[in-house]
């Protein structure tokens, strides 16, 4: 097997080689010190600052933002509503104010309407020096309100004559760019410029990346032209038609790879065929499950049973809220790869989520005759030596374990199943290496309990099939969630009290938001010492586990609180994935305002377990931020991950969302999954339609397509061969 990814490594560094040979023949790829007016120097700032290196980098950084220059106000138009304005008229008097750092460059500015002021701050001789008196500019910026007028800081000024010698097009774009640019000339102006001067240089020599058929089909523009008008709009029809063209490809071309990925694997490998449902499934479920399954478990439960038994090999995702009863699922699936002569394992992402499904899935299938094995960094190493052996000869059934299960010398008789838990805590290429573990890739379930909105699951998983545990347990009663200030702790230590009395256990949360932050740690340790105070010994037990602490520690606190021997658990956010602890029933989060959306549901979770009315508080401070407002409403006004999981999307963009920033597949440049849902669902669409017509794109008008998807396979990580 180690044999297998060496020389999977082998063929793919050589497919390294091939592609980046390839890639020189295109001219897009040249470096930007090439372009006419970018020497070394400029060439060396943007690289560092924006990370742009090619001309692609560069015709691919577009405009944020653009302005439309035929719309002007007058200072008499200007109200609260407006975030720019551009105006037209004359400077009549400079003048200077103030000492130090209140030291200022004031302009007054008129025009047929009325009067107001342009001030400065920073490089006050500079703008001194530059501005004429009477003579008509046209300005551009900010309005802020002083008292009943109103003024901008750090206008951009025209003067009319010029505009009107350089200005092809009246909506003006608007780059990105950095202080450090700004300060070296590199301002969104100079940007424009260069890349106007690389599309006259490029002028004749783009080609074309969609086939006709597709562009026909959508009447797209071709790319030169939406390029050039990406980045110098004629007019705002050609701008709208240019941004459609463009965000449909970045979409397409995504889908194209992960759909056509799919087809090649279910080509290239046959699946392990589970054909029985045999002894131990069904003992299982005859004399061990303490509950009736939900009837989403059950559904999912057939699609699984669908996939193993079809000579496929299963390439699946489970979503299921917090709660919902993944757990067992798993447990059930693994369970038919052992009827069939299989084994499986399950990888979680800590230690102490490893452990806890080891106990509870020991507990559950207690009766059956099962070997199941725990595998986690602090295994002993004389235990692990056992344990490798029993796995390599076939007595272990089951493994469970962290990421230690991905070290080579971890070797299976016969892996059929893999279940990864919280797949969004692993990067890509650690599921590699689980595929790499029998000699066909066995059967994956990946389970996640952050829910992610549809446009995003089909961009991150858009080549696995799905399926979704939409029904809680019955039983559950909605979490209720409070949000309150610090200055109502003594409020919240009063109900939490109450709550002890009632026979309840606590947890409090304090955010970590980097493992090494000190400041973090000092929140966390000062909480502990004024909850311990608070709820003081001996008629009060508080627990307390947080990263620093030696596994040993951690995981006899946790067993203490799991056992009911302490009434409170003081946490970081190691407490936030997976844990299950029925009894508690009220989740404290301080600093609530630290947290993402996901974060503060996935915390949430926690709680609600058991069959008493629970509670998640959340304690802010008194002032926040129109966004985290919104979070903590969002958190008080429903439970429905989905639901909170769209508003996340909306809030910080794709992009921040957790585990998605290493993926590299939303890499997106224009196109936003928070608004271009029906240009990605078509461009899905189109792309399965294709594919089914031309699994292998072998026709000749689909050549176009090839080659671009291999010079992009080129640039990304190149993972994609694996779910
Ligand atoms: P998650 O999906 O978050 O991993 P778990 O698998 O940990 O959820 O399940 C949460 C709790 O619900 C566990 O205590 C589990 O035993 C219980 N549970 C799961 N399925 C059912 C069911 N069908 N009926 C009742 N309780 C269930
Ligand atoms: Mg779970």
């Amino acid at each position: 097997m180690i044999n297998y990814l060496k020389a999977f490594q082998n063929v793919w560094k050589a497919f390294l080689f091939l592609h980046k040979m390839y890639g020189t023949n295109n001219i897009l790829d040249t470096g930007i010190e090439f372009i006419k007016g970018v020497g070394p120097a400029k060439a060396e700032l943007l690289k560092n600052e924006l990370h742009i290196f090619t001309y692609n980098d560069l015709l691919q950084h577009y405009p944020f933002r653009y302005v439309d220059r035929t719309k002007f106000y007058t200072v008499k138009e200007i109200n609260d509503e407006l975030p720019y304005v551009q105006l037209k008229g004359v400077i009549t008097r400079i003048d200077k104010k103030g000492e130090g750092r209140a030291r200022r460059l004031i302009a007054y500015f008129q025009d047929e309407s009325g009067k107001m002021e342009l001030v400065w701050f920073k490089g006050i001789q500079w703008v001194e020096k530059k501005l004429q008196l009477n003579v008509p500019y046209i300005i551009f910026g900010r309005p802020t309100r002083f008292q009943n007028s109103y003024n901008i800081a750090h206008p951009e000024l025209e003067l009319v004559s010029e505009v009107e010698k350089s200005f092809a097009t009246s909506l003006e774009p608007v780059y990105n760019t950095t202080e450090k640019l700004k300060a070296r000339g590199l301002d969104s102006k100079a940007i424009s410029k260069i890349i106007k001067t690389l599309l006259q240089q490029l002028q004749g020599k783009i080609e074309e990346t969609l086939s006709s058929d597709i562009i026909d089909y959508l009447k797209l523009l071709p790319k030169d032209v939406a390029l050039l008008n990406i980045h110098q709009p004629q007019n705002p029809e050609l701008l709208n038609k240019a941004k459609l063209r463009l965000k449909f490809e970045e979409l397409f071309f995504i889908q194209l790879k992960l759909l056509r990925n799919k087809s090649i694997r279910s080509h290239q490998y046959r699946g392990y065929n589970f054909s029985t449902i045999g002894k131990y499934f069904n003992s299982f479920y005859k004399e061990c499950l303490p509950f009736t399954l939900t009837e989403a478990q059950k559904r999912v439960l057939r699609e699984i049973r669908n996939d193993v038994g079809s000579n496929k090999q299963m390439n699946r995702l489970l979503q299921g809220d917090v709660g919902s009863g993944k757990t067992v699922v798993a447990l059930m699936t693994m369970l038919m790869a052992i009827d069939n002569g299989f084994q499986a394992c399950m990888m979680a992402p800590t230690e102490i989520l490893a452990n806890q499904h080891f106990n509870s899935i020991t507990e559950l299938v207690g009766k059956l005759d099962l070997k199941i094995a725990l595998l986690t960094g602090s295994t002993k190493t004389s235990e692990r030596k056992k344990i490798l052996e029993a796995l390599a000869n076939g007595e272990i059934h089951i493994i469970i374990g962290t990421h230690a299960l991905l070290e080579d010398d971890v070797v299976f008789k016969n892996l059929g199943m893999v279940i990864i838990d919280e797949q969004h805590r692993f990067g890509v290429a650690q599921r590699a290496k689980l595929w790499a573990k029998n000699t066909n890739p066995p059967h994956v379930l990946v389970m996640t309990a952050t829910p992610i909105p549809r446009t995003l699951a089909m961009t991150l998983y858009g080549d696995l099939d799905v399926s979704v545990i939409d029904e809680l347990p019955p039983g559950r009663k909605p979490i209720k969630t409070i949000h309150m200030t610090d200055a109502q702790r003594l409020k919240v230590f009063g109900f939490m009290k109450e709550q002890i009395a009632l026979g309840r256990q606590i947890y409090v949360v304090y955010p970590l938001i980097k493992e090494s932050e000190k400041l973090d740690y000092k929140d966390l340790e000062d909480g502990y010492e004024s909850i311990c105070r608070a709820f003081p010994l001996p008629e009060y037990k508080v627990s307390i586990v947080h990263g620093q602490m030696k596994n040993e520690a951690k995981d006899f606190e946790m067993q203490r609180f799991l056992k009911g021997e302490t009434h409170i658990m003081v946490a970081t956010t190691v407490i936030e994935v997976g844990v299950n602890v029925p009894n508690a029933s009220v989740m404290v989060i301080e600093s609530a305002e630290r947290f993402g959306l996901s974060q503060l549901h996935q915390l949430r979770g926690r709680v609600g377990r058991g069959a008493e009315q629970s509670y998640c508080i959340l304690i802010t401070g008194v002032k926040l931020t129109s966004e985290a407002r919104l979070r903590m409403d969002t958190m008080v006004r429903t439970n429905d991950g989905f639901e909170i999981s769209e508003v996340d999307l909306k809030l910080r963009g794709p992009g921040d969302i957790e585990g998605t920033a290493q993926s590299g597949l939303l890499d997106l440049h224009i196109a936003d999954l928070s608004k271009d849902q029906q240009i990605l669902q078509t461009a899905r669409n189109i792309a399965i339609e294709l594919l089914q017509k031309d699994p292998q794109l072998q026709q000749s008008h689909h050549q176009i397509l090839n080659k671009q998807l291999s010079y992009l396979q080129k640039k990304s990580e190149g993972w994609g061969r694996i779910s």
